[in-house]
Parts: structure tokens; C-alpha cells; sequence
């Protein structure tokens, strides 16, 4: 008998959900209309269309028209964050991001700074992975023209005050961009409520499709549309992906619906998990603080072990987690957000990340349990 597979890395990738490859499956087969034709196929992609579209924007709490459909979260920060630079240019080239973000805005800001004479700036964290909002006002100046500081961190799942962020902005006309990609399913999230200017999110985290995403333009920003077409708004030229949309709105609507539910289970789960590994390491720690991480992400310091050995141990016990950290040429990076924490280089190569999602079972929990004392007492042995 093969072992339980056990998948804990739900903030790398989700499986896709069965009522999400149904709803998919006809704009493969009968339906594959091109959503700009005007024949019956045609005006039936374009129907379904907006009709994820209305159902997306329902539950973000925002307008259709502000939804644009992208190829991912990518591509989303990519339009958003060139856009709003262009699209202001005249008042500034300014922009501060925090230090912990996805490296989708890092490297675009790099971008923007080496091709288009930005001023990029970061904006420290504390040791919990909290944005440090005081630096943040002090590092505001006339001519700053965008924010972008993500909701929800992937590494180790800790929550950012966006409406403190928003508040600060508004008042001197400076746009803000929050990445909202580890948001859904996991935390209540109402953008119209945060006030943001620009967001993102990425279907394949909620258990939708890979390559479809979302970019959310609040009506009245002013972007300058990078991938000019006639679709979806003038903001992303190409012929729209509507099985990947179909299917990334039924994996939302069932992620928003059971977000409540899960958002208890995870902490449950997440309690556990901390327990197990403790049990192996008493002096394992929490990278991140309990009451400001959303439940479903747990990143854990072993002290004196290696987080990668670790991860691929855990796989062959059937076990995959992740390790954050980056592999570039052979070597490898500490993870960027662990170190903004304050971690030093070892102990961020020394952590795990352990993320879930809506598969997530107490059976996974128990099964991770029965194989991780073993599985770490043979890294610490191996290593020495
Ligand atoms: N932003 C965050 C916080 C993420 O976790 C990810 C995915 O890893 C992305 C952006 C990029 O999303 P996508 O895979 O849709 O390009």
C-alpha cells in the first residue's frame, strides 16, 4: 500500500477543485467560442465571461469594470504597477514597496528603476513580518506616486494594516497597489473596503485554474494600459482565456463561501502542527506571530537544521511543505522576508513553510504527525 500523500504547500499552488474542471471542461469541447464573435458561440463565451466577471466583482465587493482579466498574478502587478508608473509620471517617479514582498513587484520595480529612471524605495518590516507604518508616513514624499504593499504575506502569512496604509495615501493623492493573491479563501477581503487603488489575485491559489488571474483597477485610477487591446477594458490586449475564467469564478465563489469554515479548521490544524514539530524540536519557533498570520500559513525556524534537507526528506515520506527560500545556480538564498525579519542567515535557511488550504484534513494533519519525528531525526543525524 502507497503511503497518504500529503500536501501542505497550498501557498505555492492549489489542486484544482472537481466542480472547477466541470465548469471548465464545455469551453473546450462544445463551447469554445471566441468571446468577440457574434455568432451563437461567440455571444455564449461572452455571456459566461461576464458573468464570472459580475460574480468575481460581487464578492470583492467592487464593480464589474473594474475587473480585468489577466494571465496571473504576474502579469497583473506587471500591468499595474508599469501603468500607474506611466499613467503618472508627470507627478513623480517615486515608489515605495515593503521589503517582504512577492519578487513579481520586486523585480518590476528594478525594472522601472533601471529602464525607467524610478526612485524605488523599501520599507521595513518588524520581526513579525509587519509593515512598519511609521517609516512608511516618514519615507512619503511630494513626489511618491505609488505604495504597493501586499495584504497577505506567502511566506509566512503575516497580515498587513491596508486601510492604515490607504489612509496615509489618500491624503496626498499617492496610489496604492496591494497584492491580494494569499488573501482569498483564507481572510474576509473587501477591497472597496480597503480603498486600494489596484490589487491582484491569481486563480490556481484558491483551487482554480493556473494562468488566469485578475487585476482590480478602481474606477477613477489613473493607469496607462501597458497591453493596450480592445478587450477587457482597453487594459489587456488577447483573445480571453473563458475556461480559465469560468473557472477561476466557481473556485472563487467556493473559496469565499467556505472561507469562514476553513479560516477555523486551519487554525485548528495549525495548532497541531506546531505541536508535532515542537515534539521533534522543543526549541523550534514560529517565524511570524500567531495573532497577526492568517491561520493557513505556518513557517517554523529548526535551529541547526537545513530547511531544504528537511523539505526533501519530507518528500519522501510523501510530505510536501516548502522551504521559501530561493535556488539560484546551485546555491541557495535565504528566503528575503525571513531575513527583513530580522532573521540571520542561517536560521532563515533553517525554516520551513508549511501552507493549507481547502483540501486540508485532519487525516493530513495526522499523517504529517506520525512521519515528521522520524523524518527530522534523520536530517539532524545526516547533517551531522
Ligand atoms: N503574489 C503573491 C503573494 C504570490 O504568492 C504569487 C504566487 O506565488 C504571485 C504574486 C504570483 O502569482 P502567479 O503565479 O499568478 O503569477
Amino acid at each position: 500500500m502507497t503511503d497518504r500523500f500529503v500536501y501542505l504547500d497550498h501557498a505555492a499552488t492549489t489542486p484544482v477543485r472537481q466542480s472547477v474542471v466541470k465548469a471548465m471542461e464545455p469551453y473546450f469541447t462544445d463551447k469554445y467560442g471566441n468571446a468577440s464573435s457574434p455568432y451563437s458561440i461567440g455571444r455564449e463565451s461572452r455571456a459566461a465571461l461576464d458573468k464570472s466577471r459580475d460574480a468575481i466583482a460581487e464578492g470583492l465587493g467592487v464593480d464589474s469594470r473594474e475587473i480585468i482579466f489577466t494571465a496571473g498574478a504576474t502579469e497583473s502587478i506587471i500591468n499595474s504597477i508599469i501603468g500607474a508608473y506611466l499613467g503618472n509620471r508627470h507627478r513623480g517617479n517615486h515608489i515605495l514597496t515593503s521589503s517582504i514582498e512577492h519578487p513579481a513587484v520586486h523585480a518590476v520595480l528594478d525594472f522601472l528603476k533601471e529602464k525607467m529612471d524610478a526612485e524605488t524605495e523599501l520599507v521595513d518590516v518588524d520581526s513579525n513580518g509587519i509593515l512598519k507604518l511609521d517609516e512608511l508616513e516618514s519615507k512619503l514624499r511630494d513626489d511618491t506616486v505609488l505604495v504597493s504593499v501586499m495584504n497577505v504575506n506567502n511566506e509566512v502569512g503575516s497580515i498587513q494594516d491596508i486601510k492604515a496604509v490607504v489612509g496615509m495615501c489618500e491624503e496626498r493623492g499617492i496610489m496604492v497597489h496591494s497584492d491580494c493573491v494569499q488573501s482569498i479563501g483564507k481572510m474576509p477581503l473587501d477591497l472597496a473596503d480597503l480603498g486600494v487603488d489596484l490589487s491582484c489575485m491569481s486563480g490556481h491559489k484558491f483551487g482554480g485554474p493556473k494562468g488566469i488571474g485578475v487585476m482590480y483597477v478602481r474606477q477613477g485610477t489613473h493607469l496607462e494600459p501597458i497591453c493596450e487591446g480592445s478587450q477587457e477594458f482597453g487594459f489587456r490586449a488577447g483573445t480571453e482565456n473563458v475556461a480559465g475564467i469560468v473557472g477561476m469564478a466557481v473556485a472563487f465563489d467556493e473559496a469565499v463561501k467556505g472561507q469562514a469554515e476553513h479560516e477555523v479548521l486551519h487554525a485548528r490544524y495549525k495548532q497541531q502542527l506546531f505541536e508535532i514539530i515542537r515534539d521533534a524540536e522543543p526549541a523550534a519557533e514560529i517565524n511570524g506571530d500567531l495573532e497577526t498570520c492568517i491561520p493557513a500559513t505556518l513557517s517554523v525556524w529548526l535551529p541547526g537544521c537545513s530547511g531544504e534537507m528537511l523539505v526533501l526528506a519530507l518528500d519522501r515520506a510523501n510530505v510536501a511543505v516548502s522551504t521559501g527560500s530561493a535556488c539560484h545556480t546551485g546555491a541557495i538564498d535565504p528566503s528575503h522576508v525571513l531575513t527583513a525579519m530580522g532573521m540571520g542567515r542561517l536560521e532563515a535557511l533553517g525554516s520551513i513553510r508549511i501552507s493549507m488550504g481547502h483540501t486540508t484534513s485532519q487525516e493530513d494533519i495526522d499523517r504529517f504527525g506520525e512521519v515528521f519525528a522520524g523524518v527530522y531525526e534523520q536530517v539532524k543525524v545526516s547533517a551531522g
